[in-house]
């Protein structure tokens, strides 16, 4: 096979430009598609030190990636309305997001939420491939733009961490790796912090990080925990969340087709790929630098792979090896895989359409229940026992009734039975209810109606707005009792 592995072994460590048994066991791998290129024949872990790479796609993360980060710092510091940008308020049963505010009773449209990112997820695969993977997800721009920024800082490039890696214990490796781990850990920490503020706010958090933890164990714990877990996953574990365990990685082979964006080799210029002048050889001069910064460690050139994130940092690097050896850029490069093998991407097909019907249908109805949302929430519900009660003079039905005001405002509410029957007696509920910011006002509501003028069941509207009359709320009862006619018989 003329582009296939270097030999039978599962992964073949050799890497140009490195001889020294010492560190032979953590140089660049030379990838094969049998086998996950991060784990040996033993089944131990091969740490990768992608090499470093500039280019134009290169500083294009670097800055989206930066600004991700600082929008991600600065949101629960930034004041909407009174309320930080993004504060999901699990404590006060509020989120504030952007100014407006949903109530624990609006959780529901969450559910838009969820479905439209998923939706909008299915969309983007089709159309950009792994564009979320390699550009905007959590994982790759805290691991690219903060830990390796860290860790090449303090161990130098990638030839330097593999030497590191393999030079015995000393006081200097121990005072880099101790440092690197100690700063790891600390970013962890302030990450963690501030995905906590999110759900406290800032001076809440502030409050706690003052206190002793005893008042506040459960904040605590989840600190810790998280602190933990952003550690384990940004010092080691890295590319294999990607790998093994993110569902979206999984998905990817069956959202995009033949005509998504993808990064990929452009196998009819490269091959045969050989050294530069070798009579008959393609483009590619096989000098593995595509593989070298490659973070998931794989080699774009046997054809798209689960491994790849979409991080573009082979393209760079292909780049910059045809731009010294004169050759034009693209052998390595964002294109479908119909146009890698000569064909024209069709940007417009049945599963984009499909996914931007789902998207537009998704948001039409989240618009709608957006809609739907009101400042107060009002619930009825019959009291438990008998559903009626008939006395010597009336019927009787009695229910609870929940009025929240969702605001952060006081509110005064004007309570009403517009359609309720003149004869009719209403106990509890009428008049004007006054409530504090996000408080509940529950009351026992008795309707009764002389049993001479009971015609049976009916129905009846509850009606709540504020003094200002800037929204309207109803909800419909049901007054039930027995068959007027036994009624009567029984009061003969
Ligand atoms: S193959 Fe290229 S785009 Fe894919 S993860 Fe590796 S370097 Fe990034
Ligand atoms: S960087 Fe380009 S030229 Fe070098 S091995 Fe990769 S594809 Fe071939």
């Amino acid at each position: 096979m003329a582009n296939g592995p270097a030999s039978n072994s599962k992964i073949d460590e050799r890497s140009a430009g490195h001889s020294s048994p010492g560190i032979r066991q953590s140089l660049s791998p030379r990838p094969n598609r049998d086998a996950v290129t991060t784990i040996r024949e033993d089944g131990s872990r091969l740490f990768l030190h992608p090499a470093d790479v500039r280019g134009r796609f290169t500083t294009a993360r670097r800055w989206s990636g930066w600004l991700l980060i600082m929008i991600y710092l600065a949101l629960p510091w930034i004041p909407v309305g009174g309320h930080p940008a993004v504060f999901l308020d699990i404590a006060g049963r509020r989120f504030h997001l952007f100014g407006f505010t949903l109530a624990f009773q609006d959780t529901w449209l969450m559910f838009f939420g969820i479905t439209g990112l998923g939706f909008s997820l299915f969309f983007i695969t089709a159309l950009l491939g792994r564009v979320w993977c390699g550009w905007a997800c959590p994982q790759t721009v805290f691991l690219e733009h903060v830990y390796r920024r860290v860790e090449r800082w303090l161990e130098g490039d990638a030839v330097a961490r593999r030497r590191l890696d393999a030079a015995p214990w000393s006081a200097a490796k121990v005072l880099r790796r101790g440092g690197k781990q100690t700063i790891f850990f600390v970013i962890s920490a302030v990450i963690a912090h501030l995905f906590l503020a999110y759900y406290v706010s800032v001076p809440e958090l502030w409050s706690m990080m003052s206190a002793a933890p005893g008042t506040h164990w459960a904040s605590f714990v989840f600190v810790f925990v998280f602190t933990g877990i952003l550690y384990f996953n940004f010092a080691w574990f890295r590319e294999q969340l990607c790998i093994v365990i993110c569902p979206y990685g999984r998905l990817q082979s069956v959202l995009i087709d033949d005509h998504s964006l993808v990064i990929g080799y452009d196998t009819p210029r490269g091959e045969p790929r050989g050294k530069a002048g070798m009579p008959g050889a393609g483009a590619c001069v096989d000098c593995n630098r595509c593989v070298q910064v490659c973070p998931t460690g794989i080699d774009i050139r046997q054809g798209l792979q689960i491994e790849c994130i979409g991080c573009s940092a082979c393209i760079d690097a292909c780049d910059e090896v045809m731009d010294k050896m004169k050759r034009p850029r693209g052998l390595v490069r964002y294109d479908s895989m119909t146009a890698f093998a000569g064909g024209r991407t069709r940007w417009v097909r049945a599963r984009i359409l499909v996914y931007a019907g789902l998207l537009a249908v998704g948001a039409i109805v989240a618009a709608w229940a957006l809609s739907t949302v009101r400042p107060a929430n009002l619930g009825i519900t019959r009291l438990t026992g008998a559903p009626y009660f008939v006395t010597a003079e009336a019927v009787r039905n009695q229910f609870l009734v929940r009025l929240v005001n969702k605001r952060d405002t006081p509110a005064r509410f004007v309570i009403t039975l517009p359609d309720a029957p003149a004869a009719l007696v209403r106990t509890g509920l009428e008049g004007t209810v006054e409530l504090a910011p996000l408080a509940e006002d529950v009351r026992t509501l008795i309707l009764q109606i002389p049993r001479a003028r009971y015609a049976g069941t009916f129905e009846l509207t509850v009606h709540v707005t504020d003094e200002a009359r800037t929204f309207s709320l109803e909800k419909t009862l049901r007054f039930v009792g027995p068959d007027p006619e036994l009624l009567k018989e029984d009061g003969k």
